[in-house]
């Protein structure tokens, strides 16, 4: 999803082990399956800060990887603490947006 100017998530939901669901104060109901988000971290960790590659690898990561805390940063975004104890990613909005894994936003992704 593109996120509109000023959107800002209004509410947060864990939905069984491993669907975090996303409301959006512009109505967008987001949906991410929680291991994916681990994955999708932009971290200087997980990412390369200068050549922006992807240092994490993925079968680094636990199958059952889930968030213990989310934290919301500034007015910008969220910082999650994982259960494989990872604690450094900050989730942009639109980083959190355009990794949107809801119905809507993947019809959008395979017909365009
Ligand atoms: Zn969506
Ligand atoms: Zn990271």
């Amino acid at each position: 999803m593109l996120l509109p100017a000023g959107a800002r998530p209004v509410g947060l939901q864990q939905e069984g082990r491993d669907v975090l669901v996303v409301r959006w104060s512009h109505g967008h109901v987001g949906r991410h399956r929680v291991r994916d988000l681990r994955l999708q971290c932009q971290c200087a960790q997980c990412v390369d800060e200068w050549t922006g590659e992807r240092r994490l690898d993925d079968g680094a990561v636990p199958a059952d990887v889930h968030p213990v805390t989310i934290e919301p940063v500034g007015l910008y975004g969220l910082q999650i603490a994982w259960s494989d104890g990872h604690n450094t990613g900050i989730y942009t909005w639109e980083t959190l947006a355009a990794g949107c894994q809801c119905a809507e936003c993947a019809a959008q992704a395979t017909t365009s």
